[in-house]
């Protein structure tokens, strides 16, 4: 193998439940609106099925690590999200096979630039500055599972008051369509992590705001913006 001209970057972690080992962080996919209460805040309708975006694998900030409040923005966003981390490689499954890839579920938050997406929608341009900034993906430790789906509540808290509630039965594309129509576009591969969107109740984050968030059967998290 060829020496590395600079010092490659560290591979992005997330520490797996109970475990020494921890699991190496190759690619975050996100989907956008997948629950209609959300949409409908967000502006939209359902003329527009869900859809993906991405952020880069190092934007992960594992359990205690608590995320700077961004440069750039002054509408800082929370999205809490059940996570979805894949463990087998593999592209093109139907909704059927696709529960067979999944390594584990964790609790994520998207931190979004609210103000810079609304400029980007405005203008048709990409998301990247919004979503996929240092530390915008806080997760929780991940929880190795098989069998049936998480179907829960999805909560989120900011300083004891509860901004989100909702319950994972509600999202538009299920876990298994989500990975399935992932797997048509990309060929997914062990250490993939998809965030499958957030229920209603975003809403702004400022310095010193104590972020709570529980997917119920999978986990927990918090951090504070500092
Ligand atoms: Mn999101």
């Amino acid at each position: 193998m060829a020496e590395f001209a600079i010092a490659p970057a560290p591979v992005p972690t997330v520490p797996v439940e109970g475990e020494a080992a921890v699991f190496p962080v190759r690619r975050i996919l996100c989907v956008g609106q997948n629950y209609a209460a959300h949409r409908a805040e967000m502006g939209g309708d359902d003329r527009n099925p869900p859809f993906f975006f991405s952020k880069p694998a190092d934007a992960v900030a594992p359990p205690g690590r608590d995320p700077a409040y961004p440069s750039a923005t002054a509408n800082l966003h929370h999205e809490i999200e059940l996570v979805v981390a894949i463990g087998k490689a593999a592209r093109n499954v139907s909704p059927d096979a696709a529960l067979d890839l999944i390594f584990g579920y964790a609790v994520g938050v998207d931190l979004t630039r609210r103000d810079l997406q609304a400029a980007a929608k405005g203008k048709g341009q990409p998301w990247d500055s919004a979503k996929g900034f240092d530390d915008s993906a806080p997760i929780s430790a991940i929880r190795r599972w098989s069998g049936a789906v998480p179907a829960g509540r999805i909560r989120l808290s900011v300083n004891g008051q509860v901004r989100q509630d909702a319950s994972l039965t509600d999202m538009i594309w299920n876990v298994a369509e989500i990975v399935s129509e992932a797997s048509r576009l990309w060929a997914l591969a062990p250490g993939d992590l998809i965030f499958t969107g957030t229920p209603e109740g975003v809403g702004p984050l400022v310095r010193g705001d104590r972020v709570e968030g529980e997917v119920e059967g999978v986990g927990q998290l918090s951090f504070t913006v500092t």
